[in-house]
């Protein structure tokens, strides 16, 4: 049995129950650099741990190989934990690990993660959606941003909705440039949240105009939030307001 775990966003506290429970019982753990690496000492004596580094969108090993890694390791094991950042499924690609064993004939579970879009954001007293605010949100991909043939239909992105870049800070300008470009006011709010949920988390607050100036030297993972409801950081930051 393969479990595509979600390793939550980065602090162990909010590893779910279930979670823990495969992860004690793990004969191997393929795991990648956004999943807390303290979570590996619950592991069980003689559990293998293989490490195939993903971090951002810099693969250390392609994701073939990856689902490869977990296809052999599920022929020589019992219990096999695939432990991936945040949920397995938001930019995980455990759907494409689930499809690969899927068709080799090996069994899996999904085991969802706290997701960093929903969590980091709330660590730093941004709430993803608020009455009166906003009435949905959006999880986009700060990666496919940058790209020529962007498959993000900005023009959609004119509405109140409040939207959380993954993989986005490295792009931040291009972000930036695309909603100014689409009609979002200069001093429209934004943020940027580094290593959210780790005792080192930084929130840096701006407008569309000055963010990248403030938060371009930010350590990653880092997400951006687009939203009216980035103000209201200021009244329910909690977190960071903590001896930590
Ligand atoms: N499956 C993951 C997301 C994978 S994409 C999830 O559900 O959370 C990786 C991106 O997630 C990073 O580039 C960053 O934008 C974001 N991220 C993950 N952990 C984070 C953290 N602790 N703080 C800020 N951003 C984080």
């Amino acid at each position: 049995m393969v479990y595509l775990t979600g390793a939550g966003p980065g602090s162990i506290d909010l590893l779910t129950i279930k979670a823990l429970r495969v992860i004690r019982e793990a004969d191997v753990i393929i795991y990648d650099r956004l999943a807390n690496p303290d979570i590996l000492a619950e592991a069980k004596d003689g559990c293998e741990f293989i490490y195939v580094g993903k971090a951002d969108s810099h693969h250390t090993l392609p994701q073939e190989e990856i689902n490869e890694t977990i296809y052999q390791a599920a022929l020589k094991y019992e219990n096999v934990v695939r432990l991936k950042g945040g949920d397995p499924l938001v930019f995980g690609r455990g759907g494409e690990e689930g499809l690969y064993l899927k068709e080799r004939g090996v069994k899996f579970e999904f085991i969802p993660g706290v997701t960093s879009a929903i969590a980091v954001p709330e660590y730093a007293g941004i709430p993803v959606t608020h009455r009166g605010i906003t009435v949905s949100f959006r999880v986009v991909t700060g990666h496919e941003a940058a790209k020529e043939k962007s498959q993000i239909p900005w023009e959609n992105y004119k509405s109140d909705d409040t939207i959380v870049f993954l993989m986005g800070l490295h792009r931040l300008k291009f972000i930036v440039e695309k909603l100014l470009e689409i009609g979002k006011p200069k001093d429209f709010p934004i943020a940027v949240i580094s290593k959210g949920t780790w005792p080192d988390e930084q929130t840096v607050i701006g407008t569309l105009e000055d963010i990248y100036e403030r938060a371009k030297d930010l350590p990653t993972p880092a997400l951006i939030v687009v939203g009216k409801v980035v103000e209201l950081h200021e009244q329910l930051s909690w977190f960071e307001k903590k001896d930590r």
